[in-house]
């Protein structure tokens, strides 16, 4: 498709440029009705912030833009192939498709690809790299949580 490949080719070129900052190589694109609405770059080296990966830049722009958390409709174009962090939000926002040009096999040969942490993910909670526990603790006041959320939802 030649929109496609025009909008992966944007991605490209911001990172390219990202690159020639000092910054990581991704760049993505957030596109609707055949548009491009947002773009982004990633930017943990300069903002210090671990999430700052080009394609949250790109959602969260694209939410201000469209004045909304809601994506759908909209399609997502990344330089390389999204982590799970970013797959997650993509699909929490409601974005409908995202297309990539560089993959995480292309990405292994320069320390590029998270191929190893969607492995990690895909286990069980015992037996991933990172300590996760449930702990079930509950405030004594007895006011729950989500049930109080839910209460004022319908007021
Ligand atoms: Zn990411």
């Amino acid at each position: 498709m030649e929109n496609e490949k025009r909008f992966l080719c944007e991605a490209i070129e911001l990172a390219h440029a990202n690159v020639e900052k000092g910054g990581r190589p991704f760049g993505a694109v957030v596109v609707k009705d055949g548009e491009v609405i947002a773009t982004g770059v990633n930017e943990i080296l300069s903002t210090n912030d671990p999430t700052a990966h080009a394609e949250l830049t790109a959602i969260r722009a694209a939410s201000q833009k469209l004045g909304s958390p809601d994506l759908q409709g909209c399609a997502v174009y990344a330089s390389g192939h999204p982590c799970p962090m970013c797959m997650a939000a993509m699909r929490l926002a409601g974005v409908g498709e995202v297309a990539y040009a560089y993959s995480n096999d292309d990405g292994t040969p320069f320390g590029l690809s998270t191929a190893a942490i969607y492995a990690d993910l895909a286990k069980p909670f015992a037996e991933q790299s990172m300590k996760i526990r449930y702990v079930p603790v509950r405030l004594e006041t007895g006011l729950d949580l989500y049930a109080d959320w839910k209460r004022r939802q319908q007021a």
